[in-house]
C-alpha cells in the first residue's frame, strides 16, 4: 500500500487494544523504512459514537411498522426484536416524539413516538437486521454526548507515547472540543497535528470555530452524512473544503470513496468521480476506510485512488490563478512570505518551490494557494516530512544542511532536484527560507535562482 501511494495511515481506535495499536503503528513505521518513505500515523478516538447494546440472539429482525424500543436502562445482552439497550443514559433526554433516530448508519430508521422514563417507544419506519453494538445518531443531529470519553482519555495519552503523527477527534461540536484534547495530547507529550472530524450537524454549525482550533478537517461523510441527510452531504462537503482553505488549515475528505473496492479491483465511474470531484474542489487528502481495513483489494484500492488524484490535478482551476486572501492583512512573517512566494511563482514561469522549513507551516501557508507548482519541503525532520505529506501539492525532501556556504547549499539541493529529475538546468524555482536554523516559523525571506548544473 505504501508503494502504491499511501502517505498517511489511520489507526483507528473504535477497533482492538492498546497492544494491536502498538502493533500496528511499529508495522507500519517498519513497512514505511523498508520503502524509504516517511508516512504518517494517524490515532483517530473513538468518541462519543452512540450504540445499541446487545441482543440475546446477537441480532433481531426489524420489521417495517413494528413497535421498537431503545432503553438506556436495559440489561447488556436482553435486546430483542421488541426493543434493545442502549449505551448512552441520557438518550431519553435529547429526543422528542416526531423525531427521527438512525441504526446502523441509517440502514434502520426508527420515528419516535414517546418517551416513559428511559425508554424510547419507537415505530420502524425503515426496517432491517440490527446486530449488537451498531451506532445510533438522531437525523438532523442534537444528542449530548460530550466530545472526549475515558476511553478517549486514554488513547489520547496512548497516542502521545506512540508519537503519532496526527490524532483525530470525532464527533466534536465545537472549537473548545479540539482545544481540550489538544491540551491533553500535549500534556501527555504528544507533538502531532490535531485533526477535527465533522461528523455532526453541530460541528458544522460551530465549523469557524472548528477550523481555528484545528490543524486539519476531516469531512467524516459517514455520520455527517447521516445526521444531515445524503441530499445535503455533497453541498456541506464543499463548503467545508471551501472554508478549510480560507481558513490556511489542511483538509481530507472521507469515507466510502471507493467503497466497491471492499469486494471488486476496479472502482466504479462514480467512485472515480467522487474522488476526482474532491481533488478538484481542493482537498489536500483522501482517506479509505473499510476498504483498506476490511476490504479484499486494499494494494489496488490505494493505487486506484493515487492515479485518479493525479489524473484529477492534471485538470487546472476552471477560474484560472488564485484570489486567495487578496483582502487579508497577515499576522506572520512566513504566512506573508508564503502568500508573496505563490503570487510570483503564479506570475512567472517557475517550476519548482523549494521551502527549507523545520515546522512545515511555510508550506502549509503555501499549498493553500491552489497552483500546478510543486512545493519541495526540504527539512531535517522526518516528523515534518511525515506532516506535510498530507498537505496538497507539497512533497517532502529528507535533508541534513551540512554545507557551509550558501552557494554550497543551493548545488547541493540543485543535485538532489536534478538527480530525482523534478528540474531541469536553467529552471527558476523560487526559495524560502530563515535565518534562524532550528527555529520553528523563521521563514522571512524568498530567493528565486536559476537551477545550475553540479560543478
Ligand atoms: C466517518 O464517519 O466518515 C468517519 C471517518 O469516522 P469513522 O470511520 O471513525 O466512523
Amino acid at each position: 500500500m505504501i508503494s502504491a501511494g499511501l502517505d498517511v495511515a489511520r489507526i483507528n481506535f473504535s477497533h482492538g487494544e492498546a497492544e494491536q495499536h502498538r502493533r500496528r503503528a511499529k508495522l507500519l513505521r517498519d513497512a514505511a523504512l523498508e520503502c524509504g518513505r516517511d508516512v504518517g500515523v494517524m490515532g483517530d478516538l473513538q468518541g462519543p459514537k452512540i450504540r445499541i447494546r446487545r441482543f440475546k440472539d446477537h441480532s433481531a429482525v426489524l420489521n417495517d411498522g413494528a413497535n421498537f424500543f431503545l432503553d438506556s436502562a436495559l440489561g447488556g445482552d436482553d435486546g430483542t426484536a421488541e426493543g434493545v439497550g442502549v449505551a448512552l443514559d441520557t438518550l431519553h433526554e435529547d429526543v422528542v416524539a416526531g423525531d427521527a433516530l438512525l441504526l446502523n448508519d441509517g440502514l434502520i430508521e426508527l420515528a419516535v413516538e414517546r418517551i416513559e422514563k428511559t425508554r424510547i417507544h419507537t415505530k420502524v419506519t425503515m426496517g432491517g437486521i440490527l446486530s449488537d453494538h451498531k451506532g445510533v445518531n438522531k437525523k438532523g443531529g442534537g444528542l449530548s454526548a460530550a466530545a472526549l470519553t475515558d476511553i478517549d482519555r486514554d488513547n489520547i495519552k496512548l497516542a502521545a507515547d506512540l508519537e503519532m503523527d496526527f490524532l483525530a477527534v470525532s464527533f466534536v461540536c465545537s472549537g473548545d472540543d479540539i482545544d481540550e484534547a489538544r491540551q491533553l495530547f500535549q500534556a501527555a507529550g504528544g507533538k502531532g497535528l490535531i485533526v477535527a472530524k465533522v461528523e455532526r450537524a453541530e460541528a458544522v454549525e460551530n465549523i469557524d470555530s472548528i477550523i481555528a482550533a484545528a490543524d486539519v478537517v476531516m469531512v467524516a461523510r459517514g455520520d455527517l452524512g447521516v445526521e444531515m441527510g445524503y441530499a445535503e452531504l455533497t453541498g456541506i462537503q464543499k463548503s467545508l473544503i471551501r472554508k478549510t482553505l480560507k481558513g490556511s488549515k489542511i483538509v481530507i475528505t472521507a469515507t466510502q470513496m471507493m467503497e466497491s473496492m471492499i469486494q471488486s479491483p476496479i472502482p466504479t465511474r462514480a467512485e472515480v468521480s467522487d474522488v476526482a470531484n474532491a481533488v478538484m474542489d481542493g482537498t489536500d487528502a483522501v482517506m479509505l476506510s473499510g476498504e483498506t481495513a476490511v476490504g479484499k483489494y486494499p494494494v489496488q484500492a490505494v493505487r486506484a485512488m493515487s492515479e485518479v488524484c493525479t489524473g484529477a490535478e492534471k485538470y487546472p482551476l476552471p477560474e484560472g490563478t488564485t484570489r486567495h486572501r487578496m483582502g487579508d492583512y497577515f499576522e506572520h512573517v512566513d504566512e506573508a512570505i508564503a502568500m508573496a512566494v505563490m503570487y510570483t511563482a503564479n506570475h512567472l514561469n517557475v517550476k519548482a518551490i523549494i521551502a527549507l522549513t523545520e515546522s512545515g507551516s511555510t508550506a502549509r501557508w503555501m499549498s493553500r494557494i491552489r497552483s500546478d507548482i510543486p512545493i519541495y519541503a526540504f527539512t531535517p525532520y522526518a516528523a515534518t516530512s511525515r506532516r506535510v505529506a498530507l498537505y496538497r501539492g507539497v512533497y517532502p525532501v529528507a535533508f541534513e544542511p551540512e554545507e557551509t556556504t550558501r552557494k554550497e547549499l543551493y548545488a547541493s539541493i540543485f543535485k538532489t532536484l536534478l538527480s530525482h529529475k523534478l528540474v531541469e538546468v536553467d529552471d527558476l524555482v523560487i526559495f524560502t527560507k530563515g535565518d534562524l536554523e532550528g527555529v520553528s516559523g523563521s521563514t522571512n525571506a524568498m530567493k528565486i535562482l536559476k537551477v545550475k548544473a553540479a560543478d
